[in-house]
């Protein structure tokens, strides 16, 4: 590579540094990513315990199952751009997520036509409400010009999808608790309660899930294993155990980076893929305007996270091949107003089996306050108090997962559980919010986090400043590739480029 290629470090290597890397690696860059943690990914990294059987079982942090994965769907072609091809799994087309609300079920089928249709039945009567908020999700959706990949999308310049909240849309077309409460029974996919949810974050992360549920074979160890030997191969570098904890910066523009250890990395380009308030403490002051450090300091986080893990004996039955979203209240909201009694949402993922051993995780939520007193303790070394917390806590989801689940009592085998205190220590995000900071009107679209900074060269991206989700937090790496390259073809690139993908080679569908 030539000595006088652009040199970038990119501090993060979850979905988003890494995509930017090798964006900016294809376009002849030479790159350099710097991650803290012992290991890549961010939440795509896996983790191993010992399963009740004595074997090594692994499980999933970030990467349960991932949309717009089918041949010519979005996230399938910035697979392909990025020269990975990762080996997924269709979830079941007539159900791909189980919906189970105290007044019964309802089953999410692949594709907004099928799922329009299951909710009619469900909902006689309110035909009209479903067509138009169907149609509604879809145009937006399609007006989000990389989510669409398409650089002209109709729409595109409207800001109201990122102003117009799930529950004023819902509030609209004065639809029945009973639609109200399977319209959002999934949130828990962005994180966001409804009065604070925008359109734009529902309809591009269930879109996607809606349009292309795919578990990924071997979980995101498969995606981030492709993605460093991609970047490797294209002459980038990947360091582990390298925590960046500051941007230097000289005149008007970005010089480097110094790591914990003092060391100093010079660069003309940095990019920052992390979440947004540690990308803020690490940058000069003034890196944003002052407006904008005063909107992030008031935008929340996500509701915390509390997870547990295990094993499966036997089989799955009907529970194979879709998550369960076992919500203890009518209200889908309750998920961000957790409570330490049970007992507590839980939304079940059961991976593909691996090794023959079936493992589940069920995620939950929980306030970060209730880990308050540990704060500052690191994980692995917290008390018999902190382990009684977790226990109650496991218990309430298990007791869901139990109820809700007749068919598994007394076949599960809980083998670890995370609490906001794991997620903080292990992906960096502040307050152990599920995704990070909350995708809300708060923080998106005129009070987003902004990608560019006052210093040339010093870049922002990440799931934060966009759509959580693999495929949002992989957007994001995209775009800020795109504006360090000064690329506005970017969109178009990727589009002609993987159309060739396409089996038969046949033209994607037209955006
Ligand atoms: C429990 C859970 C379940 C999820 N389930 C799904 C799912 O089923 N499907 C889906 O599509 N999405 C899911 N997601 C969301 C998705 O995994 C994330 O939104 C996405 O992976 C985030 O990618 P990112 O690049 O923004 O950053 P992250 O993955 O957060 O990576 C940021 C990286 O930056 C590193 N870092 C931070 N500070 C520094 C520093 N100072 N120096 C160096 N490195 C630093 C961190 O260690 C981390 O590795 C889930 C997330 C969670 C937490």
């Amino acid at each position: 590579m030539s000595g006088m290629a652009p040199y970038t470090i990119i501090v993060g290597s979850g979905i988003s540094g890494l995509s930017a890397a090798i964006v900016l690696a294809r376009h002849g860059w030479r790159v350099q990513v710097l991650e803290s943690h012992v290991v890549p990914g961010g939440c795509m990294q896996m983790f191993q315990r010992r399963g009740p059987a004595g074997g090594k079982v692994r499980f999933d942090v970030g990467v349960h199952y991932v949309g717009s994965l089918k041949p010519g769907q979005t996230m399938w072609r910035l697979f392909r751009y990025l020269g990975v091809s990762v080996p997924a799994l269709p979830l079941d087309a007539n159900c791909f997520d189980r919906i189970s609300l105290p007044s019964g079920e309802f089953a999410v089928p692949v594709g907004w036509d099928a799922l329009a249709r299951n909710l009619r039945q469900a909902c006689p009567g309110e035909a009209a409400a479903i067509a138009a908020f169907v149609a509604r999700m879809r145009a937006v959706e399609s007006s989000l010009t990389w989510h669409s990949l398409n650089a002209d999308a109709p729409g595109a310049y409207d800001r109201t999808p990122h102003e117009v909240t799930v529950a004023g849309l819902l509030g609209e077309l004065g639809v029945s608790p009973r639609l109200r409460s399977l319209l959002l029974a999934q949130s828990s996919l962005y994180g966001a309660p409804s009065a604070r949810a925008p359109l734009a974050i529902h309809a591009a992360v269930i879109g996607s899930a809606t349009e292309g549920p795919h578990y990924v074979v071997g979980g995101g160890d498969a995606i981030t294993s492709r993605l460093v030997a991609r970047l490797r191969e294209l002459g980038g570098d990947l360091r582990t155990r390298a925590a960046v904890v500051r941007v230097l910066v000289e005149g008007d523009r970005a010089a480097g980076v110094e790591l914990a250890s003092g060391e100093v990395l010079r660069a003309p380009e940095v990019i920052l893929a992390l979440h947004p308030r540690r990308a803020l403490n690490l940058m000069p002051s003034d890196a944003w305007r002052s407006v904008l450090r005063q909107r992030l300091a008031l935008a929340p986080e996500c509701v915390g996270l509390f997870c547990v893990y295990g094993v499966v004996q036997g089989e799955l039955g009907e529970y194979a091949g879709r998550n369960h979203y076992l919500l203890r209240d009518d209200d889908p909201d309750c998920f961000y107003d957790p409570s330490t009694k049970g007992p507590a949402d839980a939304i079940v993922n059961f991976a593909p089996p691996a090794d023959g051993v079936q493992t589940f995780t069920a995620m939950s939520s929980a306030r970060a306050e209730w880990f308050a007193p540990w704060q500052a303790t690191r994980t692995a070394r917290r008390d018999a108090e902190y382990m009684a917390l977790k226990q109650r806590l496991v218990a309430n989801v298990m007791a869901m997962v139990e109820q809700r689940l007749p068919a598994l009592r007394g076949r599960l085998t809980v083998v670890e559980a995370s609490t906001p205190l794991t997620i903080r220590d292990y992906v960096n995000y502040p307050g152990g919010g599920l995704y990070g900071l909350e995708p809300s009107v708060d923080s998106q679209g005129v009070n987003g986090v902004r990608r560019k900074t006052r210093y040339h060269g010093l870049y922002v991206t990440g799931a934060g400043t966009g759509t959580p989700g693999v495929l949002g937090a992989c957007v994001t790496g995209f775009a800020v590739a795109a504006t360090a390259l000064g690329n506005d073809s970017l969109i178009r690139e990727v589009r002609r480029e993987t159309d060739a993908f396409l089996p038969c080679a046949a033209p994607g569908p037209s955006p």
